[in-house]
């Protein structure tokens, strides 16, 4: 039996007198790709942030493997090896490629590590290799947000959390950036993806949770939600 990587329970995060997650419940067990939907301002950013440890969760708690995370401080939270893979936008534009990269690795204190993670994240990203020393600023969109999954993967995480990795993308390159997804997952990586391209992400989920301000209304198996044409078109839109 797989162990359960991350655990939501009832989780309730506001903003003010804003509640942007109503109690929602998240499990991702270890190995597999599990989405997150929802549309604009659904609450699928605040779900990341709750359990990165930046935004204060009020009622529920999250564990990582059984282990309580829940307000912990973000630091902390990432050295246990959960780490976020920002919007493509947000690498460090003025810092060359491989610049970046070595940032990603900063909890990594082991010389043969980091240079096993160079060679894994130029394997998985060949034009991120022949781009080493460009600075990430002119990269295209879709190089920035392989950069921003790459500059992750640096970190050795036990949990990747992809932040809209299609967002603002030609379709092609997502297909091509959800296809290294799931290679990185069939390496071993847990994955969870928070996405609004629903029939992208189902295609490479294992499992996927549909939100709608701040609740959970549909959850099941990625093979099976993909079938149900109303649902797909109702609720989850898509290309
Ligand atoms: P998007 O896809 O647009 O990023 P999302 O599903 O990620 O949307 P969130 O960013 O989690 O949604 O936002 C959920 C709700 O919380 C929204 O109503 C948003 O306006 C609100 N919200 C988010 N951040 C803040 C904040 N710092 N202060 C006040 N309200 C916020």
């Amino acid at each position: 039996m797989a162990q359960i990587a991350l655990n939501i329970e009832n989780l309730e995060v506001s903003y003010g007198n804003i509640k942007a997650l109503k109690g929602i419940n998240i499990v991702v067990p270890e190995g597999k790709i599990i989405a997150l939907l929802g549309a604009n301002g659904a609450g699928k950013t605040t779900t990341l942030k709750a359990i990165s440890g930046v935004v204060k969760i009020n009622v529920g708690n999250i564990k990582f493997f059984n282990r309580d995370i829940t307000n912990k401080d973000a630091e902390k939270i990432t050295s246990l090896g959960v780490i976020q893979s920002p919007e493509g936008r947000q690498v460090f534009p003025d810092l060359t490629v491989e610049e970046n990269l070595k940032i990603g690795a900063f909890t990594v204190k082991n010389k043969n590590d980091i240079d096993k993670n160079f060679k894994r994240v130029y394997k998985y990203f060949p034009r991120l290799a022949e781009r080493k020393k460009q600075i990430a600023g002119t990269l295209s969109g879709g190089e920035q947000q392989m950069l921003a999954i790459a500059r992750a993967l640096m970190a050795s995480p036990k949990i990747l959390l992809l932040d809209e990795p299609s967002l603002g993308l030609a379709p092609l390159i997502v297909q091509d950036i959800f296809e290294i997804v799931k290679e990185i997952n069939e390496e071993g990586t847990t994955v969870l993806i928070i996405e609004q391209n629903a029939l992208q992400t189902l295609k490479i989920a294992d499992y996927a949770y549909v939100l709608e301000v701040g609740e959970i209304n549909i959850e099941g198996r990625a093979d099976e939600l993909i079938k149900d044409k109303k649902l797909v078109e109702a609720y989850l839109g898509g290309h």
